[in-house]
């Protein structure tokens, strides 16, 4: 008898009832050899039935997130244009210049549409100019915060803008996406993007735009230009900022309860002075602003490091971003050694944005432990190749007293009979919770103090049982909750500037209003689900 290919449904097979197709799934992704073959198995199961989707990265977030957003969404976006299956997310492109409303109306959710995260694909992670390949990184970004927070993946709106590629190998690649063009100069761009974000605020009256992966200036210039005029926030400034500054709330309690003296006193070495460093700065400011400390005060806390040694106001030809915190108080011969600086300075507190790998030398550790009871160390820089220090060598060199936390994940060292658990300044703590909360308070504008807040929330949201683990962050597979917690602060902070639009919300009582906000986290909605029957 010859196979025939029928035309009738298929059956569902009598043992599915009977077992957890989500197991199925696990086994089935974890078969697959590579990251990449676990990214392309994770996007057709989104396609195939994406309420199990949600289910098993929900259910399996630690494992799995690391697929979907860095490291491995860095192998699917410089491969994107090989991988590629099927059309996902937005693309708008530099030919759309003159009727992107029109490009954005063709987004079957329209109306119903709330958060977009949008890239231009000129900064993917540290992998450079992608151009249009730069779309899973919207992608995986919105459904963190679908899975974080709780967000309707109905309502996200993944955005590329394929403004061209400056990268040669991409333009020459016979399968890339992308329009073949160079990027436009500023001028251009700057057209492009207002009429973009007239457009999506016409088209989507009721939508967040998150800016993600922009390169360097551009995301602080376009920040700069759109946050007083629309509903826009950039995770890579804001996001990190404020996921530094609640890890930092937290470590200095710990150290300052540890040394006994006043949480006010704590002296902060940046090292490493890029967009980065001088932003989460910034953002740590507000850490003594807020202990009553006047700006003038709270800046002198910071010191900044960059290649040529400690940043200083009378270095010729400093560049402008560094000038802020350059130090008019040392006239000695320039500090250029990190442990000559640290002599100088005798800081509480040492945090790595400088993408030099193993720059915490282990004399400048030991020199660190030797003048803090429990010296507070952020290597920062991502990923891990690039990391500052390493967490076993931090641990060793302390005798355990450090108290750490980095860009990338570590896992816990056992020392002396003793588990230590590193902490993980990770975005995803922050930015579904400022999602949420913008969207639910209809928030015109995304302020300074939402996003301080945020970061209040996330550092007072420890439990006991992580308070005596020394943690400074929460465990992740508490982020629904704690993103409920932290859209109640961004919420309140929002009512408090005058920016929200959800007058219902202010008649609400704190208990009121976070039932109300976690009763809003969507959740997948079969357990069993069986595909398009
Ligand atoms: P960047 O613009 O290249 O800045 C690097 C800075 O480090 C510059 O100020 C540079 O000095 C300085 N530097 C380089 N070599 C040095 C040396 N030998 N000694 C002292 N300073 C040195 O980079 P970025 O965009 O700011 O990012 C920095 C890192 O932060 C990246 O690894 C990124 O992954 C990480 N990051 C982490 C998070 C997170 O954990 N959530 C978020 C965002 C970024 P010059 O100015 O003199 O060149
Ligand atoms: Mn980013």
């Amino acid at each position: 008898m010859s196979l025939s290919l029928s035309a009738s449904a298929p059956r569902i097979p009598p043992f599915f009832l009977n077992t957890d197709h989500r197991q199925r799934c696990l086994a089935q992704l974890r078969s697959k050899h590579t990251g990449l073959e676990k990214y392309i198995y994770l996007n057709g199961l989104k396609e195939r039935d994406p309420n199990l989707f949600y289910e098993v990265l929900l259910g399996n977030m630690l494992e799995i997130i690391p697929i979907l957003y860095t490291p491995t969404v860095g192998d699917a976006c410089s491969n994107y244009s090989h991988i590629w299956r099927r059309p996902e997310g937005l693309y708008v492109t530099i030919e759309n210049k003159g009727h992107i409303n029109q490009v954005l109306r063709t987004w079957a959710s329209g109306q119903a549409s709330r958060i977009a995260v949008v890239t231009d694909g000129s900064r993917i992670l540290g992998l450079g100019d992608l151009g249009a390949n730069g779309l899973p990184i919207s992608i995986g970004k919105l459904d963190l915060y679908i899975a974080g927070a709780g967000i309707k993946p109905t309502t996200t709106v993944p955005i590329c803008l394929d403004l061209g590629t400056n990268t040669q190998r991409y333009l020459e690649d016979p399968l890339y996406l992308g329009v073949r063009r160079k990027r436009p100069d500023a001028a251009e761009m700057d057209e492009f993007m207002k009429e973009f974000m007239e457009a999506m605020k016409d088209v989507f009256p009721q939508l967040l735009v998150q800016f993600e992966d922009f390169s360097t200036d551009n995301a602080f210039k376009y920040l700069d230009m759109f946050r007083s005029q629309y509903r826009v926030f950039n995770d890579d400034i804001q996001g990190t900022g404020s996921v530094v500054l609640s890890g930092f709330f937290n470590a200095a309690r710990l150290a300052s309860s540890a040394a006994g003296t006043p949480i006010s006193e704590h002296r902060v070495l940046f090292f490493g002075a890029g967009s980065a460093g001088i932003g989460v700065a910034k953002q740590l400011m507000s850490f003594f602003t807020l202990l009553g400390l006047s700006e003038d005060e709270a800046k002198k806390r910071i010191y900044t490091v960059d290649s040529k040694g400690l940043i200083t106001a009378d270095r010729p030809g400093l560049q402008e971003h560094k000038k802020y915190f350059a130090r008019t108080d040392y006239d000695g011969s320039a500090l250029t050694k990190l442990i000559d600086i640290i002599e100088h300075v005798k800081p509480t507190a040492l945090l790595g944005l400088s993408t030099i790998p193993n720059a915490f030398t282990e004399d400048v550790v030991k020199l660190l432990a030797k003048t803090n009871v429990r010296p507070i160390i952020f290597p920062l820089s991502n990923p891990v190749s690039l990391c500052e220090l390493d967490y076993s060598d931090a641990i060793r060199w302390t005798n355990g007293s450090v108290i750490f936390a980095s860009g990338s994940p570590y896992k816990p060292v056992e020392f002396e009979g003793k588990i230590y658990e590193p902490g993980q300044g990770n975005n995803m703590y922050i930015f579904p919770g400022i999602g949420l909360g913008s969207i639910l308070s209809k928030a015109r504008h995304v302020t300074d103090a939402m996003v301080e807040q945020a970061a209040i929330s996330l550092a007072s949201s420890l439990t006991n049982e992580e308070k005596d683990c020394d943690l400074v962050y929460p465990r992740l597979t508490r982020i629904r909750d704690i993103s409920a917690h932290i859209a109640l602060a961004v919420i309140r902070a929002a009512q408090k500037d005058n920016v929200d639009e959800n007058a219902l919300f202010r008649g609400l009582s704190d208990d009121a209003l976070l039932e109300y906000i976690k009763a809003k986290q969507w959740q997948p909605t079969n357990i069993q689900s069986f595909p398009r029957l």
